[in-house]
């Protein structure tokens, strides 16, 4: 029999997922100490720790989901290292451009008990060259005395200075309207093949896999359409590339292509980088040296993809380096470790050399068909009345938990909910993912399943 979907069964996260429609960014810039992290918790609402994190140390999660006034944003803390005095000025202005490139707003945080230093007024002309809406944060305004110091910062000439106080939370109701107010108008519900153009692709790899040589071929034999997506807000970065006979949209080859300065927070920007492009991208090609074993940071970025629930292709690289030995080697590596991304299309490719560039294509496209692909209900059911029947969960202290109904709640990635009569077992719920790839398909994407436990 047929169930109809009840979304109203669905906690608020899963509802969330399942409309889930781009955010707008809003990025957090600010010399160090000036309490960007302590702004970011007072908007987060403190569910998250930021401030307790050690400078220098890469963190994974540096976007946080937000909601103000019933909108809903991401913020972006593009502070989380905190270079040497030394490298202080060039660090920043890094920061500040990796800011305007991935945000809709920019919320750039001054301390007004210090006022602007050159520091903020390298900055200042950085955003105001960008043209992208600026809230500028005159914090540490712990009470109305000190609010003469925030007027002071009109000299900086990019408009009002919000007074708050980070840490006790004045005022910054009223910024959090400003940062409303200049963010974009805000876009219908659409899913990504509803907003038309382009399929969407973000090229991942960690330095030196050859990222912007297979961009350079990429773009060189086919011809960039639209060479760099300027002028519009959203997507400033972008290359529209010709291939298969049709247009695909490279996100933020403009960073992929800016050699990175080898500094100590290349690490971090580089992981904001994948994060961002992530977001805005619907698969990602992760590029990875097929000539040098696998690496920590390569498992890192497909974790990241598969986390993020976009498509994946893996891309081998340099394949005209490879001998023997390296082949035979290679097949056990990707045996052993790639064991949660089996179902990703793989190719073998050399950018240099543009072996099986034509691969590219139809990889992209299996994955973004299994992204897309919806099971029906009636099917799902019989699927899961026979996997039941066949393969029932082990008892567990005279209990057996049975599958009651599943269904799909949502595509891009596919994601199921089961209704069950008690808890799955992890061995059971990847049983249940092997099956359900087996039978449906599911080529190049992650699956979402979670249970509702119905007691
Ligand atoms: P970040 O380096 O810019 O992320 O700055 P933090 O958020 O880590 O804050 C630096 C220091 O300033 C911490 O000791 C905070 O407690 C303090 N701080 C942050 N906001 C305020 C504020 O509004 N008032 C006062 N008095 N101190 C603050
Ligand atoms: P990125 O840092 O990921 O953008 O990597 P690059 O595109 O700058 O490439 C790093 C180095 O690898 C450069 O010296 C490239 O010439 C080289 N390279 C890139 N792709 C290939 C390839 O397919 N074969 C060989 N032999 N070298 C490559």
């Amino acid at each position: 029999s047929e169930y109809d979907f009840d979304t109203s069964t669905l906690t608020d996260a899963e509802a969330a997922a399942v409309d889930a429609a781009p955010a707008p960014v809003v990025a957090v810039v600010g010399r160090p100490n000036v309490g960007k992290s302590t702004l970011v918790n007072r908007i987060i609402g403190r569910r998250e720790a930021v401030v307790e994190d050690v400078p220098g140390v890469t963190r994974d999660r540096v976007a946080y989901d937000a909601t103000w006034a019933g909108r809903r944003f991401t913020v972006v803390d593009t502070g989380g290292w905190l270079p040497d005095e030394t490298g202080l000025a060039a660090a920043i202005a890094e920061q500040a451009r990796l800011a305007v490139d991935l945000a809709d707003v920019v919320m750039f945080v001054v301390d007004a008990t210090v006022g602007a230093t050159d520091v903020d007024e390298a900055v200042v002309e950085i955003l105001r060259r960008s043209g992208k809406p600026v809230v500028l944060v005159a914090n540490k305004v712990d009470d109305v005395a000190a609010e003469s110091d925030a007027a002071a910062l009109w000299s900086l000439g990019i408009g009002e200075p919000y007074p708050v106080s980070a840490l006790h939370g004045r005022s910054s109701g009223d910024l959090l309207d400003a940062v409303l107010a200049a963010l974009p108008e805000e876009a219908p519900a659409e899913t990504f093949e509803e907003a038309g153009g382009p399929r969407r692709v973000a090229l991942l790899g960690r330095p030196n896999v050859g990222k912007s040589s297979l961009l350079n071929k990429l773009a060189g034999e086919n011809r960039a359409v639209v060479d760099s997506v300027a002028g519009t807000t959203r997507d400033p970065i972008d290359e529209e590339i010709e291939l298969g006979g049709k247009v695909w949209r490279f996100i933020d080859t403009a960073g992929i292509r800016r050699r990175h300065r080898e500094n100590q927070g290349a690490d971090f920007y580089a992981t904001l980088r994948t994060q961002s492009a992530l977001e805005r991208a619907e698969v990602a090609v992760v590029l990875v040296d097929a000539d040098e074993p696998m690496a920590e940071q390569d498992l890192r970025i497909i974790s990241m993809v598969i986390e993020s629930g976009r498509a994946l292709v893996i891309a081998y690289n340099k394949w005209d380096l490879l001998d023997e030995e390296r082949r035979h080697y290679l097949e056990r590596e990707i045996d052993r470790q790639l064991h949660n991304a089996r179902w990703a299309p793989r190719v073998n490719i050399s950018a240099k050399t543009g072996r099986h560039m034509e691969k590219l294509v139809p990889g992209l496209e299996t994955a973004l068909e299994g992204w897309g692909t919806r099971v029906p209900t009636s099917k799902l059911n019989q699927f899961f009345a026979d996997l039941v029947n066949s393969h029932p969960h082990p008892i567990r202290g005279g209990k057996q938990p049975k599958i009651l109904f599943a269904t799909q709640a949502g595509v891009r990635p596919p994601r199921f909910v089961l209704f069950t009569s008690g808890f799955l077992e992890e061995g059971y719920r990847r049983f249940i993912e092997r099956r359900l790839r087996e039978e449906f398909g599911f080529e190049g994407t992650p699956l979402d399943i979670t249970m509702k436990i119905r007691e």
